[in-house]
């Protein structure tokens, strides 16, 4: 039996985003572009699927630009506010220690080139609050970019809460929302948010495919030059198989979202309490602003990575933090910027519910875990030490 408890990183796509995606495959695969019937059958579609999106995040259909996933369009929108501000001589952004790299390293890239960068403390709890967002603008702050919810603990912003001190300020905010679309009911008009980046595969749409929500009246700049697709925001022909999936993905989650998201959360509860009861454990981020799926805990004395080969032989697909960088031997950023030791974080276990889960399956993986964490221990000259008094614990 295989249990995927890895929705964080990917989901597996819906029979509905399957269907939607098929005949733009097999018959009308034509270029929105051209002028004959098969193209413009194509560029009907693509129109469709813009005003679906527009409708499920409470914008305008022509504030919606497709992307080839999230991090196309947190570069996108990064760089849009980046430039905007430079050329009013504002080259402050205002961002948190634990985005996702697709963030971060864009981040970086604009402090090679001048920028001045203020990446807030995210507290215990992977939390920001609106006060620390409204004291770290200044005169010349261009952009204040905030996940909406973190990919490795599900820690969730005060999202509205920061889109108005943006607004009163009069500063530019886009929120990383990978994590939240089709998860968490979104309206950016009455959250005061600027731009927003979301990605068709962790809501069970496909991969390679996402969005950038640019208010009007935003000047946007390309990532990709090109042709005069996306209003000339984006070249390249659009991936409108790719496009007909995530919009019919995301129309999906939406309708379901609460019904969803309420048994997801059962799910959640069920497997933080199973796993709370394994000594020397702790939960990552915060109790109540928490992704619905999401579980993130450290245990004391074994690596993370032995805990996910075995988990893996027990047919259970989980994570240490986030895919990307999953393979490498640095402890995860996020679990140093809630103030994790290195010795604790590199324990961490990052398992994703979605609907596809089943209360069955997470009495299973309570069992697993806890089987494994023991066997481990076992063999740990660490958890030796720890038993032995040699070593304090630390949680
Ligand atoms: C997955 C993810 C991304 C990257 O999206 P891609 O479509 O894989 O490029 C960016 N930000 C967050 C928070 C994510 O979870």
């Amino acid at each position: 039996m295989q249990i995927y408890a890895d929705n964080a990183a990917t989901t597996k796509m819906s029979q509905t985003a399957i269907d939607a995606m098929l005949p733009y495959m097999q018959s009308i695969y034509g270029n929105p572009s051209s002028l004959h019937s098969i193209g413009q059958e194509a560029a009907e579609a693509l129109m469709q699927a813009r005003e679906t999106v527009a409708r499920c995040l409470g914008c305008e259909a022509k504030e919606i630009y497709f992307t080839s996933g999230g991090s196309e369009a947190d570069n996108q929108a990064i760089m849009t506010a980046a430039i905007n501000g430079a050329k009013k001589d504002k080259k402050h952004i205002v961002s948190t220690a634990f985005e996702h790299h697709a963030v971060l390293h864009t981040l970086k890239k604009l402090e090679k080139q001048g920028y001045e960068i203020t990446l807030l403390d995210v507290g215990e709890k992977g939390l920001v609050t609106p006060r620390q967002v409204s004291e770290a603008i200044r005169p010349d702050t261009c952009l204040v970019t905030i996940m909406y919810a973190n990919n490795e603990i599900g820690s969730i912003q005060p999202i509205a809460e920061i889109g108005q001190v943006c607004k009163e300020k009069g500063v530019v905010f886009h929120t990383d929302a990978v994590q939240a679309v089709g998860h968490i009911k979104i309206d950016v008009k009455e959250q005061n948010i600027d731009m927003l980046s979301l990605a068709g595969h962790k809501f069970h749409g496909p991969k390679g495919v996402g969005a950038m929500y640019c208010r009007k009246g935003i000047v946007i700049s390309n990532i990709i030059e090109g042709g005069a697709q996306e209003r000339g925001k984006r070249g390249g022909t659009e991936n409108i198989p790719a496009i007909m999936g995530m919009a019919a993905a995301l129309s999906e989650a939406c309708e379901n979202l609460e019904a969803n998201s309420a048994r997801i959360a059962k799910m959640r509860d069920k497997l933080i309490a199973g796993l709370t009861k394994i000594p020397h454990s702790i939960l990552n981020g915060d109790e109540k602003m928490r992704l619905a799926g999401n579980v993130n805990m450290c245990f004391e004395g074994i690596e993370g990575e032995s805990l996910l080969l075995m988990l893996d032989m027990h047919g259970i697909c989980a994570s240490s933090g986030s895919a990307c960088t999953s393979g490498s031997l640095d402890p995860s950023h996020v679990l140093l910027a809630i103030g994790r030791p290195h010795e604790i974080a590199h324990g961490s276990l990052r398992l994703s519910l979605s609907e596809y889960n089943t209360e069955e399956e997470v009495e299973v993986i309570i069992e697993k875990v806890s089987e494994v964490v023991e066997y481990l221990r076992n063999m740990s000259p660490v958890w030796r030490d720890l038993k032995e008094g040699r070593r304090n614990h630390v949680i």
